[in-house]
């Protein structure tokens, strides 16, 4: 198999979830096998290039961020995802801020412009997937991780809050890109009341808004269209940041399964500097 990047360019707009701020981003075909990279111009300063990957991660509250020296793009996990999602090893992102637009919250926004860019094989550059012979086991705090050979590709995830609004839930999928479009990308970013308006005093969740989040109350379940997208909608974004985190190994994923559970991104990073320090590259 070989390397994937996209045909053509293609922009995006909106605002930062966290910054609050305008920001557009451009996916660009990246001829080269560098993985995906963020290109921060910002105005007619010189461009900066930031490369997704575990060296380069920043912070992990309340999203990934990645950064060198001291330029930070926040927030890059929803395009990770996608990227994974569909499979694609080598993208250029080009931003004008320090954080992509949250679009809606998901990743399908995101997901449908790269595959309107047009996905195409680089035939001259072979893909490597991690592999795996042995099955092992991640655990931190309540966090847990699970690998297994397995034949395909399969997801298994559980989140659990104890709003009595939320509960246990957990999704299972075998992940290519068409389970990956329907069933995981449309999944939004969520936050339960109280833990927002502390965010706030400290200058996160800026651009949050029912238009970009479902927020968790007391008594009720907002978010823009008055419903959820799917009854286990949360665990299905857990799984899409799990995914959008695991790129950060820059590898892409067969014949393996992965049951994980209490997941967060800072955890989901040490998952995947566990996988990376293990790996056995494959065809
Ligand atoms: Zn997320």
């Amino acid at each position: 198999m070989y390397r994937k990047t996209i045909s053509d360019k293609i922009s995006l707009e909106g605002i930062g979830i966290h910054t609050g701020k305008a920001s557009k981003i451009t996916f660009l075909p990246s001829q080269e096998p560098l993985g995906i990279r963020f290109i921060k111009q910002i105005k007619s300063s010189k461009p900066f290039i930031i490369s997704a990957n575990l060296e380069n991660v920043k912070t992990t509250v309340r999203g990934t961020s990645i950064g060198e020296g001291t330029e930070i793009i926040h927030t890059v996990e929803h395009i990770l995802s996608a990227c994974a999602g569909l499979h694609i090893d080598d993208l250029d992102v080009e931003i004008n801020s320090g954080e992509p637009p949250i679009m809606d919250g998901s990743a399908v926004e995101f997901a449908k412009a790269l595959l309107k860019a047009d996905i195409k094989e680089k035939k001259d550059q072979t893909k490597f997937f991690l592999k795996f012979d042995k099955e092992f086991e991640f655990n931190e705090g309540k966090a847990y991780y699970k690998i297994k050979p397995h034949h395909g590709l399969k997801f298994k995830l559980k989140f659990a809050n104890k709003h009595k609004l939320v509960g246990s839930q957990t999704i299972e999928i075998n992940l290519n890109n068409e389970s990956y479009l329907k069933e995981i990308a449309p999944a939004r970013t969520f936050g339960f009341k109280n833990e927002i308006d502390y965010l706030l005093k400290n200058g996160l969740a800026l651009g949050g808004s029912l238009n970009n989040a479902i927020i968790i109350d007391d008594e009720q379940i907002l978010s823009s269209s008055g419903k959820l997208r799917f009854e286990n909608e949360f665990a299905r974004h857990k799984l899409l940041d799990l995914i959008g985190d695991l790129k950060l190994t820059g590898f892409d994923f067969k014949n393996i399964s992965i049951e994980a559970g209490y997941t967060g991104h800072k955890t989901n990073v040490n998952f995947a500097k566990l996988l990376k320090s293990k790996v056995t590259k494959t065809i």
